[in-house]
């Protein structure tokens, strides 16, 4: 049953940033305040792209725009999706990821509502050094193997 942590690059960088991440935030409220800047950076950013491509290429819930001079690209290329269809799904996924967020931002606050007493801390910051030099901890193989698993997106399309 021992499973062998992988090496690949991908999982060695992430064991990095994993073991990092908890070196340098090891407690409740250093925790809190790193997902909290991580999950608005990640909104602020993805946010601004949509926008940027719906400026570009429309919001997507009307028609298709008029052929563009650069659409002559589709008839030239032979493989693949149309560049268009590719960057308006890529929107539609942009909006899903962030209705995704907001929901995230949602469950977040409470979690940041939260604040213990300094001797909980102190455990906090114990625990974070035991666990974060360990290449072979148990939670964190548990969080490597959802890195490499695409997460299934519920689907609202319907079907
Ligand atoms: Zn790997």
């Amino acid at each position: 049953m021992p499973e062998e942590p992988c090496q690949c690059p991908d999982c060695q960088r992430f064991y990095r940033e994993h073991d990092r991440l908890i070196r340098e935030n090891p407690s409740l409220r250093q925790q809190q305040e790193l997902n909290w800047a991580a999950l608005q950076s990640f909104r602020t950013l993805a946010g601004r792209v949509l926008e940027e491509l719906q400026k570009q290429h429309g919001d997507g819930d009307s028609a298709p725009t008029p052929a563009a001079p650069e659409a002559d690209l589709q008839e030239a290329g032979g493989d693949g999706p149309p560049e268009g269809d590719a960057i308006q799904q890529a929107m539609a996924d942009l909006e899903n990821i962030n209705a995704h967020l907001f929901s995230i931002e949602a469950l977040m606050e409470r979690i940041f509502d939260v604040r213990v007493p300094e001797p909980v801390e102190q455990t906090f910051r114990e625990v974070a050094g035991e666990l974060a030099p360990d290449p072979l901890n148990a939670d964190r193989l548990r969080l490597n193997r959802l890195l490499h698993q695409t997460p299934d997106l519920p689907d609202h399309r319907g079907g």
